[in-house]
């Protein structure tokens, strides 16, 4: 179905989830003493309230939801709608305190408040902490682990404290069916919960995977292998991603997301490239052949099979982001492709370049041009220098660029770029595909 298309449903079936206790607000008995901007802030309290549900929907990973956007638009559409749902929760006290002053001191002395409006109040503070923690996680560097396994819980406390506000203040909710939609909305979120924390890991658990070999590339890479111990693994296009658990129980919030950098193979044999950062990806080198892994994927939609139509393609990768380009580099040369493809890669050096050989095998087994980039070249280089620009882009692709499908992965500032270049040289936005390696 056309992106254009299926966007367009799942926003309004989205919608439609927002504003069906607003709906219901409307035909439910109305309490006495209220009037118009009364009712608005209830009205916005309710939209506010199922957004916050819906938030949990949208992170859960539920493939046949983000399957034709892609994750990181699903975690991008996550963080918007925090901010709206913030602003719209922000807003329902604030209506309140306008239209009679003396609602604040509820507000600014909740321990004198009744219990079910210090809740509200406690459920707001929760969601300024979650929103800012998330928008100054890096300047205030909160490690990612810590920060994501805090996130969920202050997510169900805020949760949790709004649910206990709505049902003890109850207003508009003495009508059965306004009760029983909160009851089905709270029950929802409770079986999403269920389903992530505890139902998928129990089922990753059943479906083990083993290192199998780790191996050192180029610029700080390594190349990480693993197979399915008792099962068949999974099926997956190339360009789609896992996330990778080594030597933890799935149980534990230690999951991260890798490219799957192999060709689909029988033997469920998965290879990821995966590039020293940080806590976890400085460790790769040391992990031993033997030690139990947990994959849950496939995931993403960045992946060529998805434009089989494709003259050819053109895969722009910046450092590491050439992971999710070799697995489809990869199967264009399994599959024996015919069409002529490029890859463009932008790198500081020479020595920095990862898969520079496989690259350099693989144009000579399919019709691939291969154009290393680089910012600081050696004095005998007589490749291309700097950066990747529209004009360079101009000189290399084929004439019938407008029938090839481009790829783009790496820093986000490249990735923008690229995406301007294109647009420059005319080349319809369905036809260029983004991954981002930083989500959150
Ligand atoms: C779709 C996708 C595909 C990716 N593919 C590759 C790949 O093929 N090769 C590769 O080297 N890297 C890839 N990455 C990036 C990789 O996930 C991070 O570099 C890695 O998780 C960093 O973990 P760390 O503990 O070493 O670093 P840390 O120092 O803990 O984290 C560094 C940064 O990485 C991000 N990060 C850390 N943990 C996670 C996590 N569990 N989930 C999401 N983001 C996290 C955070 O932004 C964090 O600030 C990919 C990321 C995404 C989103």
């Amino acid at each position: 179905m056309n992106p254009l298309v299926s966007g367009a449903i799942w926003l309004s079936f989205y919608l439609g989830i927002v504003l069906a206790p607003v709906a219901l607000l409307l035909v439910a008995p109305t309490p006495p003493g209220g009037g118009f901007w009364w009712d608005v802030s209830m009205g916005l309290g309710f939209a506010g309230l199922t957004m916050m549900a819906v938030q949990f929907v949208l992170t859960a990973r539920f493939k046949r939801a983000t399957a034709p956007f892609g994750i990181d638009v699903i975690y991008a559409f996550h963080r918007y709608l925090a901010y709206a749902l913030l602003a719209i929760i922000l807003l329902h006290p604030l209506i309140l305190v306008l239209r009679d002053p003396a609602q604040l001191s509820a507000i600014i002395t909740p321990w004198d408040a009744p219990l079910e409006v210090s809740a509200g109040t406690a459920s707001l503070f929760l969601l300024l902490v979650i929103v800012g923690a998330s928008v100054f996680r890096k300047p205030l560097r909160i490690p990612y682990e810590a920060w994501r396994a805090t996130h969920l819980f202050l997510s169900i406390g805020a949760i949790g404290f709004a649910f206990y506000h709505l049902w003890g203040v109850s207003y508009y909710t003495e009508a059965s069916a306004v009760r029983g939609l909160w009851v089905l909305i709270g029950f929802s979120i409770g079986a999403v919960v269920f389903y992530v924390r505890l139902l998928r890991p129990w089922r990753l658990l059943h479906k083990p995977f083993r290192v199998v070999d780790v191996r050192p590339e180029l610029a700080d890479c390594w190349t990480l292998a693993v197979e399915p111990v008792g099962h068949e693994g999974f099926l997956y296009e190339p360009g789609q991603f896992a996330w990778l658990t080594v030597d933890r129980s799935p149980f534990f919030m230690q999951e991260h997301p890798f490219s799957i950098a192999s060709s689909p193979h029988p033997s469920g044999r998965l290879e990821f490239v995966i590039k020293e950062l940080g806590d976890f990806t400085s460790t790769v080198g040391q992990i031993p052949p033997g030690t139990v892994a947990y994959a849950d994927g496939p995931y993403g939609s960045f992946s060529m099979d998805r434009h089989p139509e494709a003259a050819g393609y053109v895969f722009l990768a910046g450092g590491i982001g050439i992971a999710p380009m070799i697995s489809m580099l990869r199967t264009l040369a399994e599959r024996e492709d015919e069409r002529p493809h490029l890859v463009f890669t932008g790198h500081s050096k020479w020595d920095r370049v990862p898969l520079r050989e496989e690259l350099s095998d693989l144009s000579e087994r399919i019709d691939l041009q291969v154009i290393h980039v680089l910012e600081e070249p050696p004095d005998d280089w007589d490749g291309e220098e700097g950066w990747i620009t529209a004009e360079m882009l101009d000189r290399y692709l084929p004439p019938e660029r407008h029938e090839f499908h481009y790829f783009i992965c790496g820093p986000v500032p490249m990735i923008r770029a690229m995406e301007t270049f294109l647009k420059e040289l005319e080349v319809a936005p369905g036809h260029v595909h983004t991954e981002l390696f930083d989500m959150v």
